[in-house]
């Protein structure tokens, strides 16, 4: 069959992190998959729904090429042509932070049809550890996904919706919090870190904008979203779900 677009790509988001996170359709398309191109970022297990596709590592940690991502493009499109079902499986969900512009254009240039199905992104997965809805009657009308990082490798703060959850700020978590206080945030934003969300060792701590650097430490080399003003929030009362959760700057926290 090689030569002819016969195949088509189905890009499934894998969740935040253990395996039974991913959707049902996405385990579902998973169990027809001839071939498996995945990320670093996505858990082992999810071997167990696919093990009669050939899996292919992909996946590289922190900012990646121009050229890489071509070259994946390319990967995806060769494969298609060879496959009946190429599975494109991306942690989180594809949509959010994942590069899925640039692979649907390189499928759609080659012709391929592809098929998305979403994944819990890490946002929502460190709302529910926490036990912290994104969303507050009243006063968070609106939740906003940004990235700290610029395409050009700068930080940039923002203040657009009552709760903003940053993706990739990385180690520089002290920069961050001067970045949004001078993007207008209040000196008394709640503010709540949680690495390796959605996993059996999640951690959270509640921080200030001005103590935001003391994060970095406790979350040093894991994936780590930071929630920014009224999702941030505890609910009164609420313990946390047997999560670690740490409060380096006293601000309310159940002991583990
Ligand atoms: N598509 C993914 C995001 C990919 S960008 C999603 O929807 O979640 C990678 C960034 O996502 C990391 O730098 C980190 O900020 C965040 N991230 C991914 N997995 C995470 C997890 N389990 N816990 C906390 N943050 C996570």
């Amino acid at each position: 069959m090689a030569g002819a677009a016969t195949g088509r790509v189905v890009f499934i988001g894998a969740g935040p992190g253990a395996a039974d996170l991913i959707t049902v359709r996405g385990a579902q398309r998973l169990a027809q998959a001839d071939v498996v191109l995945f990320d670093a970022l996505t858990d082992p297990a999810l071997r167990d729904f696919a093990p009669q596709a050939r899996w292919i590592d992909v996946g590289k940690r922190g900012g990646r090429h121009a050229t890489d991502q071509a070259a994946i493009g390319a990967l995806l499109v060769r494969q298609a042509r060879e496959q009946r079902i190429v599975v494109r499986l991306k942690g989180g969900d594809p949509s959010v932070f994942g590069r899925l512009e640039e692979e649907l254009q390189a499928l759609a240039a080659a012709g391929i049809a592809c098929e998305v199905v979403p994944g819990v992104t890490a946002a929502l997965a460190a709302a529910a550890d926490t036990l912290r809805p994104l969303s507050r009657r009243g006063k968070g009308r609106s939740v906003g996904l940004s990235t700290a990082m610029t395409a050009q490798g700068t930080l940039q703060g923002g203040c657009h919706a009552d709760t903003e959850v940053f993706y990739m700020a990385g180690r520089r978590l002290g920069a961050l919090g001067r970045a949004l206080l001078a993007a207008g945030w209040a000196l008394d934003t709640p503010v709540c870190v949680v690495s390796r969300a959605g996993w059996p060792d999640r951690l959270a701590s509640d921080h200030g904008l001005a103590d935001l650097g003391q994060a970095a430490l406790l979350h040093a080399g894991r994936p780590t979203v930071v929630t920014v003003g009224a999702g941030a929030r505890a609910v009164a009362h609420a313990a946390q779900a047997g999560a670690l959760h740490h409060a380096p700057a006293g601000v309310g926290s159940a002991a583990p």
